[in-house]
């Protein structure tokens, strides 16, 4: 296992990783709310989890990888900072779409795990369902109460962050304090002992049907939003597991309290070794949002003719720590970057002789294979990975060996290099046409370049008029 250092949430610093119990690596990532397609945003962060989980494969590391789906639980007042009021997000959507809950969790996983395919996204082991693990959650409620940290009120059981802090345990250890009262900035519910508090397990209303509730020990209710994260994690990885993914919103309520009920039930610190955030995805400079009309999904970069793995290389453009801008200009540059990358690769491959490496071209071709391992192993350095990717593509060593390069490197960048045909081989009068039609559009002689066009489109081909130049399309 080579070094690896990660940024951790924990200490706010970079920190060498070091797994429990090496070269086993647990891994858990906050997965989506099945109530409506993700984000552009909300793939940014599971594609830091997969780059992670890649990475800690390509060092050595045997990661076990879970991701939940919450199905339930996850309140609208969480919008506003609160996330024990307000509607369960999965009713909301079924009243609004005519559907039971269950039909729209039905519906927005199986979106979910095609587009999480498309985006060659690695699967976990399992996509641990909340609804799916009620038990486990109740039981867990049911540790901590027996802890003597959670109390009931009106509308449910309560986790008591000040019983918890009493006892010698730190709450919000991955937040600054600024970061915790914004998140508790509207009107607490005045039943509760502490602001902070915050539900485990909510009662069912007496005055409306829920579509999703379940027996308990202290009614029929449902569980809070947290707590299936607790539950499933250390059911599947252990009271004590090495690595949690999710974006950085996450830091300052749903992890801290993630943390106070895993080790206020099992009195083990710490619940989880090294927490990774990524930072937040925004676009046209400005937040994203349902309301400001540009949450992006997968989808609509298909509509739009792109290919989802050129969002995956848009990604890569930024480091995870860094706010990164969407504009579909930047993904278009980031798709023609990629076509370009996979053409190279094409190329290699066709030209491939296998010849006996000179010593310089040797020590070359090592010196870029560590360097791209060094990009990786220091927090998941990516801008810099693809710019060693480059470096590789203009080398001077054989084509047979960027190829194998490129190749293994791909195991990281999921980026298909080498697996994708070449989109048309162009035969030579195609291509002096298209480099006709080129300097007539340029000269302003659109008419001819138009005759040209049609010249190409009768030998089979079709040609659009890229940023970067013209693409050739067999029709
Ligand atoms: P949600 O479905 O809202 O719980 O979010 C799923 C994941 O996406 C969480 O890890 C969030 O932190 C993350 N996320 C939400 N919005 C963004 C964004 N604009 N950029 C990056 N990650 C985001
Ligand atoms: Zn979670």
């Amino acid at each position: 296992m080579a070094d690896l250092y990660l940024t951790n949430s924990l200490t706010g610093k970079k920190e060498k990783f070091e797994a429990i119990n090496p070269p086993n690596v647990g891994m858990y990532t906050c997965g989506p709310t099945v109530y409506d397609y993700p984000t552009i945003g909300n793939w940014r962060t599971y594609t830091l989890s997969d780059i992670l989980f890649r990475v800690l494969v390509y060092l050595g590391f045997h990661p076990k990888f879970y991701m939940n789906l919450t199905d339930v639980g996850h309140l609208t007042g969480d919008n506003v900072g609160d996330a024990d009021t307000g509607e369960d997000r999965m009713e909301k959507a079924a009243k609004k779409e005519g559907k039971t809950a269950w039909d729209i969790a039905e519906f927005y996983i199986k979106d979910f795990v095609e587009s999480f395919e498309k985006l060659n996204l690695t699967k976990p082991e399992k996509f641990t369902r909340a609804t799916e693990f009620i038990k486990e959650q109740i039981s867990l409620v049911e540790r901590i109460q027996k802890k003597g940290f959670a109390y009931r009120i009106d509308d449910g059981i309560y986790f008591d962050v000040s019983a918890y802090e009493k006892a010698g345990f730190i709450y919000g250890d991955l937040s600054n304090l600024t970061e915790i009262k914004e998140g508790t900035r509207v009107e607490p519910n005045p039943d509760k002992r502490d602001s902070r508090d915050f539900a485990l397990w909510k009662f069912s209303p007496t005055d409306a049907n829920r579509q999703m509730e379940w027996d308990s020990p202290w009614g029929v209710g449902f569980p809070g939003w947290h707590i299936e994260c607790s539950a499933m994690s250390m059911k599947f990885l252990g009271e004590q597991f090495d690595i949690h993914v999710g974006g950085k919103d996450l830091k300052s309520t749903h992890h801290p309290n993630e943390i106070a009920q895993s080790e206020a039930a099992t009195g083990k610190h710490p619940f989880v070794k090294y927490w990774i955030h990524g930072a937040f995805l925004t676009v046209d400079g400005k937040r994203m949002g349902k309301s400001e009309g540009n949450a992006y999904t997968l989808h609509d970069i298909q509509n739009k003719g792109i290919d989802p793995l050129a969002l995956r290389y848009f990604y890569f453009s930024s480091h995870y720590k860094s706010q990164i801008n969407f504009t579909w200009e930047a993904l278009k540059s980031a798709q023609a970057s990629l076509n370009k990358l996979r053409d190279h690769v094409l190329a290699f491959k066709e030209n491939r002789k296998r010849t006996i490496l000179s010593e310089d071209k040797l020590d070359k071709t090592n010196a870029l294979n560590a360097k791209f391992k060094i990009a990786l192993a220091d927090d998941l350095n990516m801008p810099q990975a693809l710019a060693v990717v480059w470096e590789v593509v203009k080398s001077n060593i054989p084509d047979y060996d960027k190829y194998d390069l490129l190749k293994v490197f791909d195991d990281v960048l999921g980026l298909n290099l080498g697996k994708v045909e070449r989109t048309v081989k162009v035969d030579k009068v195609v291509t002096e046409l298209v480099n006709q039609r080129e300097k007539l559009r340029k000269e302003g002689k659109f008419d001819q370049a138009d005759d040209i066009r049609k010249k190409i489109f009768d030998l089979g081909f079709t040609i659009e008029d890229k940023a970067d130049g013209p693409v050739v399309k067999r029709r």
